[in-house]
């Protein structure tokens, strides 16, 4: 291929991998007429300009023009063939279906959630006349089903109760079901599962019901369908049983879940302290079969096989000869990778990594001397022509990126000079290897930096230990445990010294730093810097390159100005988070609920949405002890050691020992931030500090804040209901520009005299998505409306932002990130 085409093409490539981003961009979805016109028009041109002259010649910028029109439609017509998301008028009903379980079964701390193709579906009426629902008009027939141990929680907590597995992958099931439409927790640049969802074609979510009015579940047929999802399934429930029967294994028990995930690719498996461990550590890569690990793999199975294949020759096999080693080993890499995947779930980050590779291995062995470059973009073109929605997700671009740079620091096996003692070559060859994992490893590390704001400082270090520990130690044993189960308890045993070493060095000051994530152009320019300063590149190129990386490495999020103030309503769901900002400080009210007894607000939205802004947080204020408002604290400050806490908490609460010298909200209580007054209104310090008698709820308690400053105020309320709103009153209050709508809009709350009082042109309500506790309260929300106050509720918002200096507008980040893969709740 001559330079001339080699460019025409790789300018091609770009041109169509911009129009799917263009068509990403969409907020709603055009006909399917529009979509096929523009590609027929698109296409049409482009065939007539080419019969006018095949040279495409200064036409490029014409020729590119009609390439992203082209995609932009074929993009626009995928995204149509999606199934239609469930009619909201089917949400939250009991419904019958008759379906098969797709996959086998993962592991929720209060029970399984898996993926079931629903055949035949009835609306259960109350007279008992089931009507039949149509599948293709009404219900999606794929769904995304949770099995909870009888109501999963309970007032005093969570049930946790044991549950079997209960559903086998292949098997068909009589079940009667709630779902509900796919709606995620919308915050910035925080993780999607709206298009997490759609990417699978999930369109609909929901659980079993195994309540005592309920038909109780009923197993009709094992439907043969899924034989691996089915072997999967059998290979971890044998690893589990294995390892929880070895004597005095408390911690092998911990470590089971590694490595089942590391043979069945179940990363549910893993204990959560596991994951945080390896986090931390920046070593989670190599405990997940992701689109990163896959790759790996492929690259050393071919080395392998390659290396093999060369002995092979000098051992007598002449049909060696005929083939070239690299070719052989590519094949065989991509062939052995496609079967590690296929038994790793065949999940989508696994798909379309082998689609990558796949390219990468027909176009070497097709003897098309193609330069690397081309080969890169053509392999990234064909994955987001056939999963456009992966340009999104950080696991494309991670294995993308290895792909790329695996492709350009060369081949480590090849065969160099003799070298005189077999042992050394060995360790020479291993050593190699190591390093390119290695270099993946840091060019790698950037890219955590742009899509989760953190990097791992002692992550360097743990991986030039972790990587051979576990690719040739822990991971083949783990699966020599599919023949002879005695390997599991050597993999278990091998993981114990990492596991310690580990967590020692997650102990190290600045293990892992964060920083605040800059806006994508610079985290662009930064990619570039940092692949030119890996690949093997000319001296000056790299020192030219290396500013492109300041503007992420010294990126700070705007802070309003000085006497203003911001607030960030996070989106959490069923509970208070809201992060307050001034010039110089922060507070951070409320932290969210806990969503089970394993994962909360803190660990999944406001650590991460904390880092991504680089927020070092003064104070953590927890209104009261409801779990919908202290859920995610811990991990708050765990990951802010320098937050105080301030709380209306009982003495003696866990959360206190995390902060022994907190303080307890009292009326009364003010300081000054940056010319802007903070006032805490309630409880009366009279209120505060007895123990709680049987009548007073915790509610009552809540910490009350009024934020101010010359023109603009706001009101932070907590869960306070009727009586202290009236004890407000009468104390006297002053009008605000927003309210954080008391008690999520419950009934109980906000009282006539008290919105009255306040007078707010914009009230928040903070609760979840067809909550149980049907929140905000239909005569509350006509409340509000009928004063003419705005209300703003998450679940339509998402992460609400209002700003001091302009108190009439609140931004809402659905409104400003609306895609056409988000839910719309409906009026
Ligand atoms: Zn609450």
């Amino acid at each position: 291929m001559s330079a001339r085409t080699g460019k025409a093409w790789l300018f091609g490539l770009v041109a169509w991998c911009a129009g799917i981003a263009l068509q990403l961009q969409q907020e709603t979805l055009w006909a399917v007429l529009v979509y096929v016109s523009l590609a027929s028009l698109a296409g049409g041109a482009g065939w007539w300009i080419h019969r006018q002259s095949p040279a495409f010649g200064n036409r490029t910028l014409l020729v590119g023009g009609l390439l992203v029109c082209l995609s932009f439609a074929v993009t626009g017509l995928h995204a149509l063939s999606r199934s239609l998301a469930i009619d909201p008028a089917l949400e939250g009903q009991d419904l019958d279906v008759v379906g098969v379980v797709q996959a086998m079964p993962q592991r929720q701390d209060v029970g399984w959630r898996f993926r079931f193709r629903i055949e035949q579906a009835w609306r259960v009426d109350q007279s008992g006349q089931n009507r039949a629902i149509d599948l293709d008009t009404e219900l999606p027939s794929q769904v995304y089903l949770g099995w909870y141990g009888q109501d999963g929680r309970h007032d005093s907590g969570w049930n946790l109760s044991a549950l079997p597995e209960p559903v086998k992958a292949g098997e068909r099931w009589r079940l009667r079901v709630r779902l509900k439409a796919p709606h995620g927790h919308l915050n910035p640049r925080g993780f999607d599962y709206e298009l997490w969802l759609w990417e699978q074609n999930i369109r609909a979510t929901g659980y079993v019901r195994t309540g005592v009015k309920d038909p109780s579940p009923e197993r009709l047929a094992s439907t043969g369908r899924h034989p691996i999802e089915s072997w999967r399934q059998s290979v971890r429930d044998r690893l589990l049983t294995h390892l929880a029967a070895v004597p005095g294994g408390a911690s092998s028990a911990q470590h089971s879940g590694v490595i089942a995930a590391l043979v069945t690719g179940d990363q549910a498996a893993i204990e959560r302290s596991d994951w945080d461990l390896f986090r931390a550590t920046g070593v989670a890569h190599l405990m997940s079969i992701s689109g990163l690990h896959v790759t790996m793999f492929a690259w050393l199975a071919s080395l392998v096989v390659a290396w093999g294949w060369r002995r092979s020759v000098l051992w007598g096999f002449a049909g060696a000869l005929r083939w070239p080693a690299p070719q052989v080993g590519a094949l065989a890499g991509l062939v052995l990778a496609g079967f590690y995947a296929l038994f790793s779930g065949w999940g989508v980050p696994a798909q379309r990594t082998m689609w990558m590779l796949a390219v990468v291995v027909v176009l070497k062995l097709s003897a098309r001397l193609w330069p690397g470059p081309l080969v890169w973009a053509l392999a990234g073109a064909v994955v987001l022509t056939w999963d456009p929605w992966a340009m999104l997700q950080p696991g494309f671009w991670l294995s993308f990126v290895a792909v790329g740079i695996l492709m350009a620091t060369g081949n480590a096996w090849e065969p160099g000079e003799k070298q005189p003692v077999w042992a050394s070559v060995w360790l020479g060859r291993v050593g190699s290897l190591v390093r390119e994992q290695f270099i993946v490893t840091v060019a790698l590390a950037p890219l955590g930096l742009l899509f989760f704001g953190q990097i791992s400082l002692v992550g360097l270090l743990a991986n030039l230990l972790a990587i051979p520990w576990v690719t040739f130690l822990v991971t083949p044993l783990a699966m020599l445990g599919l023949v002879w189960s005695g390997a599991w308890d050597l993999a278990v045993w091998a993981l114990q010294p990492l596991s310690v070493v580990l967590t020692w060095m997650a102990s190290w000051p600045m293990s892992s730093v964060s920083m605040a994530m800059a806006p994508w152009g610079f985290a662009a320019l930064a990619f570039v810097g940092a692949v030119v300063l890996v690949l093997k590149a000319p001296l000056s190129w790299k020192l030219l390159c290396l500013p492109l990386l300041w503007p992420v490495l010294f990126w700070q999020a705007p802070r309003p100005e000085a006497g203003t103030f911001e607030l960030l309503a996070a989106d959490v769901g069923q509970g208070n988070a809201v992060l307050v900002r001034t010039a110089q400080h922060s507070l951070l009210y409320d932290a969210g609920p806990s969503y089970s007894p394993e994962s909360d607000a803190g660990h999944r939205v406001l650590v991460p949405l904390l880092a991504q802004m680089g927020e070092r947080l003064d104070t953590l204020m927890l209104s009261h002890r409801d779990s919908d408002h202290t859920g995610g604290a811990a991990a708050v400050l765990a990951m802010q050691p320098q937050a105080a806490l301030w709380s209306s908490l009982e003495e003696g609460h866990p959360l206190h020992s995390l902060r022994p010298g907190w303080t307890r909200c009292q009326a009364g209580q003010s300081w000054v931030w940056d010319g802007v007054l903070f006032e805490i209104l309630h409880p009366p310090a009279q209120a505060t500090g007895m123990p709680l008698d049987k009548k007073t709820k915790p509610n009552a308690l809540s910490c009350v804040l009024r934020i101010s400053h010359g023109t603009a105020s706001a009101l932070l309320a907590g869960d306070i209901e009727a009586p202290q709103e009236l004890a407000l009153v009468a104390s006297g209050l002053q009008p605000v520009n927003l309210l954080l709508v008391p008690h999520h809009g419950s009934k109980t709350s906000s009282t006539g005299p008290f919105i009255e009082a306040l007078k707010p042109q914009v009230a928040v309500v903070q609760a979840g998505y067809r909550n149980r506790y049907g929140h905000p309260a239909e005569p509350v929300v006509q409340r509000y409306r009928a004063l003419g106050i705005e209300l703003v509720e998450n679940t339509r918002c998402g992460a609400a932002r209002w700003v001091s200096s302009k108190p009439e507008v609140v931004h809402c980040e659905r409104d400003w990130a609306r895609r056409y893969w988000h839910h719309t709740v409906p009026p």
